[in-house]
């Protein structure tokens, strides 16, 4: 017959749950690397939760050097995150943000910013980026099931099934819900055998009963401190930064980080010290607000089944995990999204070696 077309049933090289801030810049990565894959999505458009990052002005990482950045992560996260994050420093993350053509704004204490206050303008740039490399993208459609095969992954959504050689699982913590990040990836991840840490909030305020606190609310103050103290009275973790004055307790920047440090070494004994304004009040049962409301999730995929170097699972073969489905996090500015985009990128350059190496079985 003439013309007749050579239509083959391929795997896809690469499939990518999620098109949140560590899908996109996946995705990106593996179009510059002319990896063939293709993103799925829950929602009905890409990084709904990096549109809210920073009050809507998008914190994308921290302008210091990565041995700093490591630090102030802190332990068990720094020495898991290391590779990736020496592998992907901010610097490399800034040179990639302004590749897209994005104009930027670095604070003085190194914070990055686009330029325009607008978390939009990156998002739209990761999505036009896509468009013109002509990534296809699934929106609109949560994936339902992954099932490891011989010659690679059966990925499910609800009305169609995609042969994938990898897949990546992108698809956030379970804060903000509404921004599709529900846990999907957690429920995989246990269904293909790897432990899932206890998800807890991160990065969320403290509730206090204090009339003094409640009728402040509103106010902000810029250099607050909040100090966390153990059951001697001993500083074992300190911040400075914003304490804003809430109708149900405390928040702002230096709270979150004290907040941050207890969940993930244990609120049993400890104390917090928080001074704002000249007043100073010590919360002694911290009782943190809850998780959906939480700027980062503590918990997720153990660090322990998923190899920090490549982030293949060391069950699975072929699957990936990237960002906050994770159990990594960070303090506030711009290190989360900075671990998102740090372990995305470490997943597709492992996904390319093998791909190379014939690490699959056809
Ligand atoms: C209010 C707020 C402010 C923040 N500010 C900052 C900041 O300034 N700087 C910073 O560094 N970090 C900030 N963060 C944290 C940062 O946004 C997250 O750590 C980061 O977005 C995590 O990236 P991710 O790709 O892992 O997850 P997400 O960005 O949450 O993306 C996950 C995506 O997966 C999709 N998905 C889920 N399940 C499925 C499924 N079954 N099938 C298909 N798709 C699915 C979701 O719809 C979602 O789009 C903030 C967070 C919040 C909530």
């Amino acid at each position: 017959m003439k013309n007749r077309q050579n239509l083959k049933h391929e795997p896809v090289p690469l499939a990518i749950v999620g098109g949140g801030a560590a899908g996109m810049f996946a995705a990106a990565v593996a179009a510059e690397r002319k990896i063939g894959c293709l993103v799925f999505e829950r929602k009905v458009r890409l990084g709904a939760k990096m549109l809210m990052t920073a009050n809507g002005r998008c914190n994308f990482t921290k302008d210091i050097p990565a041995e700093q950045f490591l630090r102030d992560l802190g332990d068990p996260v720094a020495a898991w995150a290391a590779p990736a994050l020496r592998s992907c420093p901010p610097q490399a993350i800034v040179r990639g943000v302004r590749s897209l053509g994005v104009k930027l704004r670095r604070m003085e204490d190194g914070r990055m910013f686009p330029d325009s206050g607008q978390a939009a303008t990156i998002v739209h740039a990761f999505g036009d980026l896509l468009r013109d490399e002509g990534v296809p993208l699934c929106v609109n459609c949560p994936v339902t099931g992954i099932q490891p095969m011989k010659n690679g992954f059966i990925v499910a959504t609800a009305s169609f099934t995609v042969w994938a050689k990898n897949v990546l699982v992108a698809t956030g913590g379970l804060s903000f819900p509404k921004t599709g990040s529900v846990g999907d990836g957690q429920d995989f991840a246990r269904q293909l055998g790897h432990r899932v840490e206890p998800c807890r909030a991160g990065l969320t305020g403290l509730e206090v009963r204090d009339r003094a606190i409640s009728a402040q609310a509103g106010a902000r103050f810029d250099d607050g401190t909040a100090r966390v103290l153990d059951a001697s009275g001993q500083t074992v973790f300190s911040s400075a930064g914003e304490v804003d004055c809430e109708p149900w307790g405390l928040s702002g920047s230096a709270v979150y980080n004290c907040q941050r440090w207890i969940a993930r070494h244990g609120y049993a004994g400890m104390s917090m010290e928080v001074s704002y304004g000249g007043q100073v009040t010590t919360l002694r049962t911290l009782v943190p607000r809850p998780l959906k409301e939480a700027i980062v999730t503590i918990g997720g995929v153990s660090r322990d089944d998923v190899d920090p170097v490549t982030m293949m699972s060391r069950n699975v073969p072929g699957l990936y995990f990237a960002g906050e489905v994770l159990d990594v996090d960070g303090p506030t500015g711009g290190y989360n999204l900075t671990l998102a985009f740090a372990t995305a990128r470490a997943a597709v350059v492992s996904v390319q070696a093998r791909l190379r190496d014939g690490g699959v079985a056809w």
